[in-house]
């Protein structure tokens, strides 16, 4: 009689573990995968939260702690996905006072961070340069990034050095224009030659969320040393993606142009529906 009680016992429990784990399996499979964010250390680490505008405008929650703490050490790079499929990288703050794109990256981070069904594998980088950023700054210790991309050691050269070593398939680099400057309007910008590729990313993206392109002929040619030109030579497909405000500050609007950009730029290359 106990024997048979202390059976009957164990059956329960065991029925019971066995309906949680399959609860659990399906809520594990239906579950956004957790991104994970890695440094490199170039030497470009800083507090973008002494940025006010940028403390102002970027999501509250735990995977952007982690990145402003990853920041604080060099450029932080937050990976979705097994690094399986294809695999998009996407780049702000290149200049460290384009406040909307890095606002955008960090708007994207969060949004992904919950997103099921990523397809493939997406890198961002959110601060090219925490240093620049916290300190509003567009150059990077007295230089301009993105004309020195084709000069080894520089901090763009390094992104373009990280885009061979993880195989990357498609960069998109993310800007913001002043108004009345060049190209001073949203705008999605690709070259024809070496890597046509990147011509047809511009116009795909510019269908997809509406907002004109522009492709030049010949990469490194107008200009030598932007970070975009210099992946197309390396016969990695990039392009550059501007939205429009003044340098330093965030125009109504601007941080979801650039946010669209981004998304369009996943879209394009089926990373995400
Ligand atoms: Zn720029």
């Amino acid at each position: 009689m106990k024997n048979i009680k202390i059976n009957n016992n164990f059956k329960r429990i065991f029925i019971v573990l066995i309906i949680l784990s399959i609860f659990l399996i399906g809520i594990q499979a239906a579950s956004a995968a957790t991104p994970t964010v890695t440094v490199e250390k170039w030497g470009t680490g800083g507090d973008v939260t002494k940025n006010s505008l940028i403390k102002k405008n970027i999501p509250k929650s735990e995977i952007t702690t982690k990145v402003i703490k990853a920041a604080k050490k060099g450029t932080p790079v937050v990976k979705f996905g097994n690094g399986k499929g294809k695999k998009t990288l996407i780049v702000s703050g290149v200049h460290g006072s384009e406040l909307s794109s890095q606002v955008a990256s960090m708007k994207l981070i969060n949004y992904l961070s919950k997103k099921k069904n990523i397809k493939g594998t997406i890198y961002v980088i959110p601060f090219v340069a925490p240093k620049a950023t916290a300190k509003n700054q567009r150059f990077y210790n007295g230089k301009n990034l993105n004309s020195i991309a084709n000069k080894k050691g520089s901090i763009t050269n390094k992104i373009m050095l990280f885009a061979k070593k993880n195989k990357i398939d498609a960069v998109g680099d993310f800007h913001c224009t002043m108004p009345g400057g060049n190209p001073g309007k949203n705008i999605i910008m690709g070259t024809k030659v070496p890597t046509l590729k990147s011509a047809r990313m511009a116009i795909g993206i510019s269908r997809l969320i509406k907002q004109p392109y522009r492709n030049y002929l010949i990469a490194g040619k107008e200009y030598p040393g932007a970070l975009e030109d210099v992946l197309n030579l390396r016969g990695i497909p990039a392009v550059t993606c501007e939205v429009k405000t003044p340098h330093g500050k965030i125009a109504s609007g601007s941080i979801t142009a650039s946010l669209r950009q981004m998304l369009g730029f996943l879209r394009y290359n089926k990373i995400i529906t």
